[in-house]
């Protein structure tokens, strides 16, 4: 059985609880694992304070953490094949896909290796002899770092290289469905040769553990990224002791096809922009805005492509898509497509789970498209984060940028048409923290990563990437004191 890691040691939950982890695929036991408490919370900040307050990771040299963080990299291309099975048997994603996300996440931690490495600080000239002016560069303190469970090793990279690569301490707490890579994480970074006390895992349910890390006077920071719902709660939570906060939240991605588009690679990408890994992306692109003068028979053509998608387990060559997470999250999902009925959205496809016995035992649900759509409904206006793919028809550059942005989301969007000026004009108004021309979904470290409104706050990757996770002091040093007199009376001379 797997365990918590607190304090460079392995251990069971106080309370002595467990919970079985089972593959959304086909309800396999996957693991068993401590279920931790609020009192293992406790014990794990207190270990990440002790480390942070007494131990000598805050003052490493950039140097040795990004030596760390370039480690920690060849541990992850060396067991890549297992923590791919891992991510595949935990989430129910397809094992390709797993493949892709050890890649990325290999080029996660080199890159914040190469910041970590890089200049911190800077000279400041004040004109005076007998001053050096600096400022540097310190780490936050106590982070603790909370994980959802569609990308479970990858967002949890976003937030443990930079912590680690600025000198900080923490307590990582990943989604209690997708835990298994957290605790191949602990045994790396050991092995890397970080410090015990500095990284530590809690494993269990947000409502038990969460309140314990959002709250606790010894955290400095909370960085998040999950549910709108739950990131308003911790930023809440987060506000009685100003810790610092980073939101990364959920989306309403708007996908804009002009009439002018490669209309092939347009239909192509907007299927793959909402049913990749079924939706459960927060940058999907699940609400298609199409140019009215070829909606029809752009979305006669969606629609016949997306009842071809092949669903799978992780382990199946001919799949295309997987699971969902939780027989909960399909509730979630059958609910919202419930609603949208309701509503009056005209479902074109989908809308049932599949009916191939094979696939009886996972949470599976099918490509679903609803057209006739209109701004005020709540399929188009909340996250689904399933495989539901909602059309809207626009017309012209206004109408488009305008529905694109009545959202209270603004994670990413993409727009697609044939012309350059055309697409800048349109990427420049929208507002949302990342967006595609004619493409959909790339991201690279190199670039900011982070929502507009309500998508959240704080940037995860990019050159600011750690900007996060230090404090910025200016240390004014008086190299030649002498008494300025400025009361001469009052000093008697
Ligand atoms: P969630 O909000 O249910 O859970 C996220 C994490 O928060 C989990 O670890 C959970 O255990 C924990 N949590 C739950 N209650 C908590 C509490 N009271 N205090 C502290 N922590 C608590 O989200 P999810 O279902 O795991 O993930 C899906 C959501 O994540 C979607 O909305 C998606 O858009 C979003 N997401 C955003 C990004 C991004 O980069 N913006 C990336 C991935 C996922």
């Amino acid at each position: 059985m797997s365990a918590l890691f607190i304090d460079g040691g392995w251990r069971q939950a106080v309370g002595g609880a467990v919970r079985e982890i089972h593959c959304p695929a086909d309800g396999s036991l996957v693991a068993t694992v401590p279920e931790a408490g609020p009192e293992d919370a406790e014990l794990a900040i207190e270990a990440a304070r002790r480390a942070f307050d007494t131990g000598r990771w805050p003052t490493t040299s950039s140097l040795e953490r990004s030596a760390l963080l370039h480690r920690l990299a060849d541990l992850l291309e060396r067991d890549k094949e297992e923590v791919a099975r891992l991510e595949s048997l935990d989430t129910g994603k397809r094992i390709v896909e797993s493949r892709y996300d050890v890649d990325d996440i290999v080029g996660v931690f080199r890159h914040f290796a190469g910041l970590a490495g890089a200049e911190s600080g800077r000279v400041v000239d004040t004109g005076r002899p007998g001053v050096v002016s600096r400022v540097v560069h310190e780490p936050v303190g106590v982070c603790s770092l909370i994980t959802p469970w569609n990308y479970p090793l990858l967002q949890t990279a976003w937030k443990v290289a930079p912590a680690i690569a600025a000198g900080n301490t923490f307590v990582l707490k990943p989604s209690e469905l997708t835990p298994s890579t957290a605790v191949w994480l602990m045994r790396a970074l050991a092995e890397a040769g970080l410090p015990p006390g500095v990284a530590n895992l809690v494993l269990g349910a947000g409502a038990e553990v969460g309140p314990t890390l959002t709250t606790h006077p010894s955290v400095d920071l909370v960085s998040f990224t999950g549910g709108l719902v739950t990131g308003r709660g911790v930023m809440a939570a987060a506000a009685p002791t100003v810790k610092k906060v980073a939101l990364e939240l959920g989306g309403k991605n708007p996908n804009i096809v002009f009439a002018d588009a490669d209309r092939e690679t347009a239909l192509d990408f907007a299927l793959t922009a909402v049913f990749l890994h079924s939706g459960q992306v927060c940058s999907a692109g699940a609400r298609l805005l199409v140019e009215s003068s070829i909606h029809d028979e752009f979305v006669d053509e969606l629609v016949r492509r997306a009842e071809l998608i092949r669903i799978g387990g992780p382990f199946d060559d001919k799949a295309e898509t997987g699971p969902l997470i939780s027989a909960g999250h399909r509730d979630k999902v059958e609910a919202y497509v419930a609603a949208g009925i309701a509503e009056g959205a005209e479902l074109r496809t989908g809308g049932a789970r599949p009916d191939d016995p094979a696939l009886a035992d996972g949470f599976y649900y099918l490509p679903t498209i609803f057209t006739g759509c209109t701004a005020e409904m709540s399929v188009v206006r909340d996250e689904s984060f399933g495989p539901v793919l909602t059309v809207e028809p626009f017309d012209g550059e206004d109408d488009a940028v305008a529905k694109a942005n009545d959202s209270i989301y603004g994670l990413a969007g993409a727009v697609w048409t044939s012309q350059a000026g055309r697409a800048e004009r349109v990427a420049a108004r929208l507002r949302m923290g990342t967006v595609w021309i004619n493409d959909y979904h790339p991201y690279v470290p190199q670039a900011e990563w982070g929502g507009y409104k309500q998508s959240g706050f704080g940037r995860e990757l990019g050159l600011d990437g750690l900007a996060e996770y230090r404090e910025t002091k200016h240390i004014w040093h008086n190299i030649d004191p002498t008494p300025q007199r400025w009361f001469d009376g009052a000093e008697g001379v």
